[in-house]
């Protein structure tokens, strides 16, 4: 197809088109590629192009060809909106009619191009009665039909969007301006590229065009950036629309906001499957389990299917628990991170933070749960408690936490008027065996020591290191002269007992004395201070051995 280049319409031109010039109404030759040959003043003006602008350049440009590909004239015909050179757009009707011209001096192809002579009126103060040009709406809408489809955009309160087939905006309403934060005047003409990445904006113009080509509607999701720059999840519905012809005109679309419209079944399954935490939804009358999600199955160790139908309460360790938890969902509450502990298929149990919450599921009551495995946490928790009440250099209990619980015994020894006695041990001479055999030596004999001492005391006695090497030990339930047995199996059992050292092994021994509770004031400070002035007593009667406190020590 001959293109004409601006120069050689000037060149053009005769006697013919200088009449055009006259006319009161917008007109111009155009090619049967829409390349603009001739156009007169009006024109010129209408479009908003400087005296001798448009020839050379194409209808499609100015919005009045349908530029539907390859550059081929469409119907030009009929009302539709100009846009000029500064963007605005404006109402025109436009005639057209085939235009017999003769073009001397140019090439062939020239002469054997179809002209058409355009006619093109300005009717924009008539359609928009003043108003702005891009409160109009859309191009090509009967005249009668404006108010309304401009109402009903107006209306929804969703965001719509009506584009050309050339892919620019032609209408839009202000949830659509709300949205994106670009006012109408700014979206007009605009194409999608001034909403998201040029990536995207390839692919929504590919999808438009398919729908262009084909039929029905297409839904998708994608993002769209904000005059704001913040980038939003969108869904996007789209419908092409055709004009009088059955030609493909256009597309109308609506836009919903992904956080604002209730997330579809598939996505919200693909969210409960990614879930880190267990989910199951059991039936609120008869306890029975609907629904549960991968993470659910794994923490209990049982497939789906065998899950699905069972009861809730079959997974609770303690069934105290499984009270506690019905209680608060009976009283109409829920319960949030509770620690509660299931068991899993193989009757292991495990620690969760459970919390329940009931709803109603397509109208059945249901009980909503979510389980976080907790058990890893949980034992480091415990670990870390175990290891803030140890010693750290024998693993019996400190000072602190030994007082702690001696006092506990020490109060229900009161309370049920049971004897309890105290004893304090002492390794004789230790510091000549740091001083022998090296501090590393020491410490493994006071390891020893504890272990020794372990080895011969009760379950329920509690052994604690009250500080370098000297030891406690509550016996509850044992009056001195009982303690005394047992302190003495103590020592015999230290006396005996090999330590490796560098070179050989060696022995110890230690001194013990004991004290036993006296009435009902007394307290366990008291008491280790009777059973201290006992040992002193022992290690002054010549070491290695076991004294009873008696008054006057
Ligand atoms: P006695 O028979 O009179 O009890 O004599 P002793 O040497 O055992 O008594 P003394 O209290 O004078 O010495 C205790 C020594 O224990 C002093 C200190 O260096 C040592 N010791 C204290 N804590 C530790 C420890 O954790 N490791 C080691 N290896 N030695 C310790
Ligand atoms: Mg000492
Ligand atoms: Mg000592």
């Amino acid at each position: 197809m001959a293109m004409i280049s601006g120069r050689a319409a000037q060149d053009g031109r005769d006697t013919a088109l200088s009449v055009l010039d006259h006319l009161p109404v917008g007109v111009c030759v155009v090619a049967a590629s829409g390349i603009i040959h001739h156009a007169n003043p009006v024109l010129h003006d209408l479009l908003g192009c400087e005296a001798g602008g448009l020839p050379g350049r194409s209808l499609c440009e100015f919005g009045l060809d349908g530029c539907d590909g390859g550059g081929t004239t469409a119907d030009a015909e009929g009302i539709r909106q100009a846009m000029r050179s500064d963007g605005s757009l404006r109402w025109v009707t436009v005639a057209a009619a085939s235009w017999a011209m003769a073009a001397p001096g140019t090439e062939a192809g020239y002469m054997a191009d179809e002209f058409r002579l355009l006619t093109v009126t300005d009717v924009d103060s008539v359609y928009c009665q003043g108003r702005a040009v891009d409160d109009c709406g859309p191009t090509g809408a009967p005249a009668g039909e404006m108010p309304v489809v401009e109402a009903l955009l107006e209306a929804s309160p969703v965001p719509l969007f009506v584009k050309n087939a050339a892919g620019q905006y032609i209408a839009v309403n202000h949830a659509f301006s709300r949205l994106t934060g670009i006012d109408r005047d700014g979206m007009l003409q605009r194409t999608t590229f001034a909403l998201t990445s040029p990536d995207m904006a390839e692919e929504h113009v590919g999808r438009d065009r398919a729908l262009l080509e084909g039929d029905g509607s297409i839904q998708y999701e994608a993002p769209i950036c904000t005059a704001e720059g913040v980038m939003r999840m969108v869904n996007l519905t789209k419908a092409a629309f055709r004009d009088d012809s059955g030609k493909p005109a256009g597309i109308v679309g609506a836009i919903h906001e992904l956080t604002e419209v209730r997330p579809n079944e598939e996505r919200l399954d693909a969210i409960l499957e990614q879930s880190p935490i267990g989910v199951s939804v059991s039936r609120r009358d008869d306890g029975r389990i609907i629904f549960v999600n991968t993470r659910f199955a794994e923490l209990i160790g049982l497939p789906r299917e065998k899950l699905i139908g069972s009861r809730a309460r079959d997974y609770y360790l303690d069934s105290n628990q499984h009270l506690r938890v019905l209680e608060r969902l009976r009283g109409g509450g829920g319960v949030t991170n509770m620690e509660v502990q299931f068991k899993r298929a193989d009757g292991s149990p495990f620690w969760t933070l459970f919390t329940v919450n009931q709803a109603v599921i397509q109208g059945i009551a249901v009980n909503l749960a979510w389980i976080y495995d907790y058990t890893e946490r949980r034992s480091m928790e415990e670990a870390l408690r175990d290891m803030a009440s140890r010693d750290p250099l024998t693993g019996i209990f400190n000072r602190r936490s030994f007082m702690d619980m001696a006092r506990a015994q020490m109060a229900r020894a009161h309370r049920f008027h049971e004897p309890l006695s105290v004893f304090v041990l002492d390794v004789d001479h230790f510091k000549r065996i740091n001083d022998t055999f090296g501090h590393a030596t020491g410490d493994d004999a006071l390891r020893m020591v504890a272990a020794g001492c372990q080895a011969i005391l009760r379950e329920y006695d509690i052994l604690g290191r009250l500080g370098g090497e000297e030891f406690v030990v509550v016996l509850p339930g044992a009056t001195a002269d009982e303690s005394r047995v047992v302190a003495e199996r103590v020592r015999r059992h230290l006396a005996r007992m090999p330590i490796e050292a560098p070179d050989g092994t060696f022995r110890l021994t230690a001194s013990i004395g004991i004290a036993g509770l006296e009435g009902a004031n007394d307290t366990l400070e008291r008491a280790i201070h009777r059973a201290d002035l006992a040992l002193y007593r022992a290690k002054h009667l010549g070491r290695n051995r076991v004294t009873v406190f008696e008054p006057g020590m």
